[in-house]
């Protein structure tokens, strides 16, 4: 404070260091930032206290004060502190060391968890790398400001001090939020080179929050975009999948696109981006999708990844229906193609093929409306997903709506109505144009199988 007073009255700037690091931050008071501390969780500010309370430095960090300082609930709470993994870990009683590339402790309430990272020392040389220059570890522990500099942008790299009320502010993030500006901190090629998970990042949290991507931020982007190529699938994945979760997919998707990132990346974007049939029907799954997550429900990773793919199972059911093979197991061997390949190449987990491959067999049993069939469907664990994606199916009009409104009334409706749809419409096709034109282009050659004439 002292230093403060003194370096103000000789007119003295703030120094950066050599690493680019400022270690003195902006100090905000409640008055300055506006934080409704109401927005905080119980938990978060019981982190902090109780490591403040033991000695240590502790502060909300990262995505949470920013989205405190849009005056949105943060969904989670990061928490940064001068403790030790360690001594972290000592002070809770369910608390769990976790990561490798960096170690952070797993705080956990009930089903609450918080991330409690220790502060990170300047990257230095010596953290080990691959050979494009990314950063495969990093444990080094280190002061407040050298943590700031480690952040991705500055609106993520700012500290809130629940006991105090106040944000320490190292790299003039209050002001980027004001302007609405993403900006990363230090030289943007160095820091994508570092992680290209990065250029992603951006590509979310500009879509997100609405913001726009500085121009030195955003410059190096599509040169540097084939770097993603060497992060594991893995982490790849997860980020896609913060992507399409962020409740602003689609914008996502297209920014993605004026950045540059999307060609060529990642298998399961271009199928994405540029599949011309398949787009009306991507749009609506993402529209859901968005929607779903921006009125607080859940959504499916599975279903999300079986609407952006089924596109690509279609065309390559009708392959091999027109090379012969009979409706039901063409659609089986067209979920296997398309699951081998977008398992590889983006660590799509089993749990999730398994999952996609089921919501796609259901949808031709929809088709047969008569005898026990419906009643059977209705027992099926996976009907609520397979329904919701048939109601997509109709929404792009794929498939006549009809059916779709049909189950709605057989799902919805007591015994009576139940029996009343099935004597309405016993022998009825369900079946969409598109589905007609399939049959007649088949070989006559080949009768239904069994499966379909249930259908018929
Ligand atoms: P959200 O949780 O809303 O997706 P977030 O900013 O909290 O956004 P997290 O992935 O939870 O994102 O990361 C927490 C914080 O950790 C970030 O705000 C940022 O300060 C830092 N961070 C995360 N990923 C990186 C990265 N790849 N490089 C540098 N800093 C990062
Ligand atoms: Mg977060």
């Amino acid at each position: 404070m002292i230093k403060k007073f003194i370096r103000k009255m000789l007119g003295v700037k703030p120094q950066a260091n050599i690493d680019g690091s400022n270690s003195h931050p902006k100090v905000l008071s409640a008055m300055e930032h506006g934080i409704d501390p109401r927005l905080l969780s119980s938990n978060a500010i019981r982190v902090t206290q109780t490591l403040q309370e033991n000695g240590y430095k502790a502060f909300v960090v990262g995505g949470a004060v920013r989205d405190l300082l849009l005056g949105v609930k943060p969904k989670d709470f990061d928490i940064a502190t001068n403790a030790t993994p360690e001594q972290v870990k000592r002070l809770f009683r369910r608390a769990f060391i976790i990561g490798r590339r960096f170690q952070i402790v797993h705080v956990m309430f009930g089903q609450d968890l918080l991330e409690v990272t220790t502060f990170r020392g300047a990257a230095g040389d010596a953290s080990p790398k691959d050979e494009h220059g990314r950063v495969l570890r990093d444990n080094t522990f280190g002061e407040q400001h050298e943590d700031a500099v480690r952040r991705d942008f500055t609106i993520n790299a700012m500290y809130y001090d629940p006991a105090s009320q106040t944000v320490l502010d190292y790299h003039g993030g209050m002001a980027d939020i004001r302007k609405k500006i993403l900006r990363i901190i230090g030289v943007p090629e160095a820091r994508y080179r570092e992680d290209p998970v990065r250029m992603l990042r951006v590509v979310r949290f500009a879509a997100k929050l609405q913001f726009t991507i500085d121009a030195a931020t955003s410059a190096p982007i599509s040169v540097m975009a084939p770097l993603i190529n060497n992060v594991p699938n893995a982490r790849v994945f997860d980020e896609m999948l913060k992507l399409l979760m962020s409740g602003h997919a689609m914008a996502c998707l297209q920014q993605l696109r004026k950045e540059g990132l999307h060609h060529g990346l990642m298998p399961l974007l271009d199928v994405v981006l540029e599949q011309p049939k398949g787009e009306k029907f991507v749009a609506l799954a993402l529209a859901n999708t968005d929607e779903r997550i921006q009125l607080g429900k859940t959504v499916s990773p599975s279903f999300l990844f079986a609407s952006l793919l089924w596109h690509q199972v279609v065309e390559k059911w009708d392959a091999y229906k027109a090379a012969g093979e009979f409706s039901i197991p063409a659609l089986h061997l067209a979920a296997d193609d398309v699951l081998n390949t977008q398992t590889d190449a983006l660590a799509l987990q089993r749990k999730i093929g398994a999952d996609m491959r089921d919501i796609w067999a259901m949808q031709p049993r929809f088709e047969k409306r008569v005898g026990k069939t419906p009643y059977k469907l209705l027992e099926n664990t996976r009907l609520r997903a397979s329904y919701d994606f048939l109601l997509l199916r109709c929404a792009s009009g794929e498939i006549d709506a009809e059916i779709g409104e049909w189950w709605t009334a057989f799902i919805e409706g007591d015994e009576l109505e139940r029996e009343q749809l099935l004597i309405a419409k016993p022998k009825s096709p369900g079946a969409a144009p598109v589905a007609k034109k399939r049959r007649a282009r088949r070989s006559p050659a080949h009768k239904s199988s069994p499966a379909e004439a249930g259908g018929e």
